[in-house]
């Protein structure tokens, strides 16, 4: 293997753990089985937990609290995004998933304030948060469980009363080219200053975008660089950007992600780009991949179990 090869293999199982919780798949789920729960007979341990918690129409009762992982929880005393407000829109309301942590909640407004001030922008077009209790869905991602992901989408948000209809039908726009080695002609500066104050608040731990992007941050950061260490390269994220936030003071139960490595993660971003642009042949040794399990109730935290009576 060359040296070239190796890096770019360690640009990639870095990049895999910045998305991930940290916890393989296969640990913590020989944990004890749960007894059945719910108020629906057929809620028991073994139900797929999306069926279950995607089901789920309003918020439990009680405290906010996150409990698990960002891959694997869910939330108590969920708080809802108001569908429009003076400086953003929640979209695709039919997924219901404008709930979230109160934290986030605070956080998606307090950022759609500042995007407000960009040129061309009124604030933002809010993508999904969570399920009214968090958990696994039964669309899309494997992370937003415990109420603190935020998908933010990348159209500029110029026309706030979009309506209900409006917001199932219109799409973002995509600022990638090259599978997302570069940004495209619709990336502005006003990109980068938006994704700048989401990633400079001491709330966040890390946001997702596409390689092309955050190279092309890293080009254009003047000044304080610290900032670039939370935009975090990811696979897909060029119709929206993700913001994760850490979990809030005081929430016992809620598991915090590694922090990404030191530095502003420029030279990892490059290489990935590199390694879009010219692909290493495919290894003819590599194990086939293996199919992820889907999570049943018994995989999640045991308080998950109240938050759903
Ligand atoms: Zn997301």
């Amino acid at each position: 293997m060359t040296l070239r090869a190796i890096a770019v293999l360690a640009v990639l199982s870095l990049a895999l753990a910045a998305c991930s919780d940290g916890t393989p798949q296969s640990e913590a789920q020989s944990s004890a089985i749960l007894p059945t729960i719910g108020t629906s007979g057929h809620s028991k341990s073994t139900t797929p937990a999306k069926q279950v918690f995607g089901a789920e129409q309003v918020a439990s009762r009680g405290a906010p609290a996150p409990f698990g992982s960002y891959s694997k929880g869910c939330m108590a005393g969920g708080a809802q995004l108001a569908e429009t407000g003076p400086t953003w829109q929640a979209m695709r309301l039919s997924r219901n998933r404008n709930w979230a942590h109160p934290a986030t909640v605070d956080y998606v407004m307090d950022l759609s304030r500042e995007a407000a001030q960009q040129p061309g922008w009124n604030g933002l077009y809010v993508g999904d948060l969570s399920q009214p209790r968090g958990g696994p869905m039964l669309t899309g991602h494997a992370s937003h469980q415990i109420g603190l992901d935020a998908d933010i989408w990348l159209r500029p948000a110029d026309n706030l009363s979009l309506s209900v209809a409006e917001r199932e039908s219109i799409s973002s726009i995509s600022l990638r080219r090259d599978r997302g080695a570069f940004v495209n002609d619709n990336w502005t500066r006003q990109h980068h200053e938006i994704l700048k104050a989401a990633a400079s608040d001491p709330r966040v731990a890390r946001i997702f975008i596409f390689p092309g992007a955050k190279v092309q941050m890293c080009k254009d950061a003047r000044g304080d660089r610290s900032w670039l260490r939370k935009i975090r390269p990811w696979y897909g994220h060029h119709y929206h950007f993700h913001v994760r936030l850490a979990c809030p003071a005081g929430t016992e139960g809620c598991v915090n992600q590694a922090p990404p490595p030191p530095g502003d993660g420029c030279a990892d971003a490059q290489a990935w780009v590199e390694t879009i642009l010219n692909p290493p042949p495919p290894d003819p040794n590599a194990p086939p991949p293996r199919p992820r399990r889907q999570l049943l109730l018994a995989d999640l935290p045991q308080q998950c179990a109240t938050v759903l009576q």
